[in-house]
């Protein structure tokens, strides 16, 4: 019993030292665009985190990182209060993980569609088009409060700054992915060494650098583009499904992604992966993952979500491609 208590103990220690870790990280990748490790190290601290208070319930706590959307925002920009707020997802990484998932879902509300995506890997970003025009562009932030990039986003060429169509929503919040396109990637950081400049580490990393700049028409020089992904506030917006709703987001004018596909079977969804995983590489932009989510809207809001990601989407994550990579010896540009 003495080496129990000793165990929770440490486990305990162990608990603290990884959530301070995980928020260090978060405010480097987030705030700084300077992440010091790779994304799968930082999945790995959050899944030892999780796993520890599997075990001790009364460690997950509301402050825990495994319990909030990852994220701050900085005093460089304005903070905006999200109409909604913007969740994280949570993550699978095997066939099994996904089928326990999809079973969840399915015990606390049947399940009629599946919509599967493409996870992209840039940063979120929320528009508000009030009657049809877009008043602002934030920056996901803490899922509550984002940093105000209006100005920024207003130089991405796919993102409309009036909505098409007769009849616009008088409100429409939508989120979306802004990505810097792989094959200029390789152009921009040519360039940037060719100035004397430190390169990006990654495609994610020169989206989030070249958005979050004081001077949008920094932004303005680099070609990031936008998908989006996303439902927040609206009214005069009345759809039933995900599918519809991209549909409806792409007659007025917003960049929705043609990939998406609305599936009946869990096998079909993972088929999906599969061959999106084959495929990763023949895509503009990089992916980390596929998102699936439940397809019918009544379904999604029946299901809810925790304080961290909806219970109605899970993203099914790709194995890292280059966990060696060591971004501390890297020396990155903001
Ligand atoms: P996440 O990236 O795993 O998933 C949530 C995000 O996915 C959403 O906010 C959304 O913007 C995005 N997304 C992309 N395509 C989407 C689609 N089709 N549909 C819906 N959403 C889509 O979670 P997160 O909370 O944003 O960030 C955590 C991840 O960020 C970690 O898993 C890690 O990979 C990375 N991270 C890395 C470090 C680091 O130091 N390297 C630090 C913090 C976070």
């Amino acid at each position: 019993a003495a080496d129990e208590v000793g165990l929770a103990a440490d486990e305990r220690g162990r608990a603290a030292e990884l959530a301070r870790e995980l928020e260090e990280h978060a405010y480097r990748y987030y705030v700084l665009d300077k992440p010091t490790v790779a994304d799968a190290e930082y999945d790995a601290l959050m899944r030892e985190l999780e796993a520890i208070e599997e075990r001790h319930p009364e460690l997950r706590t509301p402050d825990s990182p495994t319990q909030k959307v990852a994220g701050s925002y900085s005093t460089l920009f304005t903070p905006v209060e999200h109409l909604e707020r913007l969740l994280s997802l949570d993550n699978v990484f095997t066939d099994e993980e996904f089928h326990a998932w999809a079973a969840r879902a399915a015990r606390e509300q049947p399940v009629t569609a599946w919509l599967c995506e493409l996870k992209i890997d840039g940063l979120a970003v929320d528009l508000v088009y009030e009657g049809g025009r877009l008043v602002r562009a934030a920056t996901r932030g803490d899922g509550r409060t984002g940093e105000d990039i209006t100005p920024n986003v207003r130089t991405l060429a796919s993102v409309p700054s009036r909505l098409r169509g007769p009849a616009v929503p008088e409100l429409l919040e939508v989120r979306g992915e802004v990505f810097f396109p792989t094959e200029r990637f390789t152009e921009l950081n040519a360039a940037l060494v060719e100035a004397g400049k430190a390169p990006f580490a990654n495609p994610r990393n020169a989206a989030a650098g070249s958005l979050r700049q004081k001077d949008p028409r920094v932004t303005a020089s680099r070609p990031l583009d936008m998908i989006v992904h996303g439902l927040g506030a609206h009214q005069g917006f009345d759809v039933a499904s995900q599918s519809g709703a991209y549909a409806r987001l792409a007659e007025l004018g917003l960049p929705v992604s043609a990939r998406h596909e609305v599936l009946a079977s869990v096998e079909d969804v993972l088929a999906f992966v599969r061959r999106w995983g084959e495929h990763r590489h023949d895509v503009e932009h990089e992916i980390d993952g596929v998102v699936v989510k439940v397809d019918d809207f009544g379904q999604q809001r029946r299901l809810g979500a925790t304080s961290k990601a909806p219970r109605w989407a899970v993203a099914f994550k790709y194995p890292p491609e280059e966990v060696t990579t060591r971004l501390r010896d890297i020396q990155v540009n903001v």
